[in-house]
């Protein structure tokens, strides 16, 4: 009887961790993790560290022409990089964005229609974020945090909504000008770049961009002459968890 009585609890405790594991899977969470207060809203353009690496990051994919070429690049160099997708483009190029989630590079949000989040209504922009983090989630399978508001254009409002979804807000401290309708007086040159980089820089690239791809392997270089190392956001934000913050002495 007793022997009986045992197995009888086992089996319901098996049953109860099933239970709950099941419902933490059954429901990705596509807002993100839930932050604790509105004060947490912080905006992210560079990750201070000590170490020599930066972020670079392409925006607006992945786009069918420049999408393959690109990631064989970065391949080349056995780089890791972050992408900005949208989720129209996601949807439309679904085999495209789950190439770049299994060669790990990391995927942030974009919105779905790459519209100015501080024209549209409050409704809408929370619309454009969650819709995409469940097209992102739906093909890759991985929850998306970092978020990338479209022509970084933000203001107050469309902040806290942001961080209301759970996402961080990433913009960048360089910015390569690689868009279209870019003239030459805008267009900064490769020395001008670099003098901008400094040790946690995000890079703004983009992924379609009409001159990435003829320079990106000069920017690269130039980054690997001055000793950086180019990886991931999640890279930076990690070694940047790992070292003692200035406020805290280490135990
Ligand atoms: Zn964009």
């Amino acid at each position: 009887m007793m022997q009986q009585s045992v197995i009888q609890k086992t089996l319901f405790s098996a049953l109860l961790i099933s239970l709950i594991l099941g419902m933490a899977t059954a429901s990705p969470v596509f807002a993100g993790p839930k932050k604790k207060k509105s004060s947490a809203i912080k905006t992210v353009w560079r990750i201070p560290t000590s170490q020599r690496c930066v972020a670079l990051t392409f925006d607006d994919g992945p786009k069918p022409e420049e999408c393959t070429p690109l990631l064989n690049l970065l391949d080349t160099y056995g780089i890791r990089a972050t992408f900005f997708v949208t989720g129209r483009e996601s949807e439309a190029y679904p085999d495209l964005l789950r190439r770049i989630s299994d060669s790990d590079h990391d995927i942030g949000n974009h919105t779905f229609n790459h519209l100015n989040l501080t024209k549209l209504k409050s409704e809408a922009v929370k619309d454009e974020i969650i819709k995409t983090n469940e097209i992102i989630y739906k093909i890759t399978g991985k929850p998306t945090h970092y978020f990338r508001p479209p022509g970084c254009q933000i203001n107050g409002r469309v902040s806290k909504i942001i961080s209301q979804t759970g996402m961080q807000t990433i913009l960048y401290d360089v910015n390569v000008v690689d868009y279209t309708g870019s003239d030459e007086k805008t267009i900064p040159t490769l020395d001008q770049i670099l003098s901008q980089v400094r040790p946690g820089s995000i890079i703004l690239l983009h992924n379609g961009g009409t001159q990435t791809l003829t320079n990106l392997p000069l920017l690269i270089e130039g980054l690997q002459k001055l000793g950086y190392q180019c990886v991931r956001l999640s890279d930076i934000l990690a070694i940047n968890h790992e070292q003692p913050s200035r406020h805290h002495r280490p135990l």
